[in-house]
């Protein structure tokens, strides 16, 4: 079968490897939508000293399955189903296993010993059966292979926590930035207030329901722009899903009103700087928000996955491109270079 090999920086190749065999409580998908993600990209910049290459990646994904494993009930070959990457297996065993929270377990994405990952930028990929959810017919492959980002912005909503009667402000336009507005929205969110740097983004954040206001942060300062909307106070949450190497953590805790909350979502590879005499005299709460399992009980993709089949998220307006297998690097180029192409999500179709 083909797959994307990545060989670090912008070097990607297909290429044939062995189709993958079930295991005991393991399916293949046969992958008909992998998402590219903002930390695909990293690697794909600059080839990651922490990394041996090649690497197999894709790990937003939904397909249909192919072939399960002995002992299995319940699913059947043909079953359209969304992935819940592998990376996310806990070891069951720790107490954050125990008690549901298995993406801070410290074995994480380990089996026997060896690190287990998602590669949906194949035709085939192997998943355990506890990670596929089935598909209702009005769910796209496409719009499902974003559930992945969705249930990272459920779980962002879960930990902070977003109350009806919050104000929410979100820095940042992208996938994650518009996933997170759209939840926030849809759990009924008071006000949610989108603060980019682009007016064409902006546009998408409140024509696709991510945002009630916008604010351009290139042209008005955001931090006195929410505090104008807000009636001088600030919000009541804001979130953080830029990353990188901005001073946006900072931003988040001046345009939160005392008391507030900033919920980090964006990935940092440093450390960055923050004053914690405001975060102190405000008694800020500082949450990070990485990934996703249970929400009292209840899988946190699960619960992005019926949002989206009763029509509360729209994730169509977020797929701006898509590439066949063969022609990823243009996919990668296109996800790597979202001010010229101006896309949000490129979907892989293998
Ligand atoms: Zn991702
Ligand atoms: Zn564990």
């Amino acid at each position: 079968m083909k797959t994307a090999m990545l060989y670090g920086g912008p070097n990607l190749r297909i290429e044939d490897v062995p189709m993958p065999l079930p295991g005991p409580g393991e399916v293949v998908v046969r992958v008909r939508a992998a998402g590219i993600c903002g930390s695909d990209l990293h690697g794909y910049r600059q080839p990651r000293p922490d990394v041996t290459y090649p690497i197999r990646a894709g790990h937003e994904l939904s397909g249909v399955i192919s072939e399960i494993g002995p002992d299995l009930s319940g699913l059947s070959v043909g079953q359209r189903v969304g992935v819940e990457p592998m990376h996310l297996i806990g070891c069951g065993e720790c107490s954050q296993c125990r008690r549901g929270d298995y993406h801070i377990c410290p074995r994480r994405g380990r089996r026997a010993g060896k690190p287990v990952h998602s590669a949906g930028f194949s035709e085939y990929d192997l998943v355990d059966a506890r990670n596929v959810f089935p598909l209702p017919d009005q769910v796209s492959f496409a719009e499902a292979a974003i559930l992945d980002v969705y249930a990272v912005a459920v779980h962002g909503i879960n930990r902070l926590p977003v109350k009806p009667f919050h104000s929410v402000a979100i820095i940042g336009t992208g996938a994650v930035g518009l996933t997170q507005g759209q939840v926030a929205r849809a759990v009924g969110a008071r006000q949610v207030i989108v603060i980019g740097t682009r007016d064409e983004s902006l546009e998408t954040a409140r024509a696709c329901g991510a945002a009630d206001v916008v604010v351009n942060a290139s042209k008005v300062d955001p931090v006195r722009a929410v505090l104008e909307l807000t009636g001088g106070e600030g919000v009541d949450v804001a979130f953080e899903t830029v990353g990188g190497h901005t001073p946006t953590i900072q931003q988040c805790c001046e345009l939160v009103t005392y008391g507030g909350k900033v919920g980090v979502v964006g990935l940092f590879f440093e450390s960055v700087s923050l004053d914690p005499r405001q975060a102190m005299r405000k008694e800020i709460d500082l949450r990070w928000v990485n990934s996703y399992s249970t929400w009292e009980g209840v899988r946190e993709y699960q619960i992005a996955l019926d949002l989206l089949a009763a029509g509360k998220l729209q994730a169509r307006p977020l797929i701006t491109h898509r590439t066949p297998l063969d022609r990823i690097a243009e996919g990668f180029a296109w996800a790597n270079d979202k001010q010229r192409s101006g896309a949000i999500k490129v979907i892989v179709e293998p």
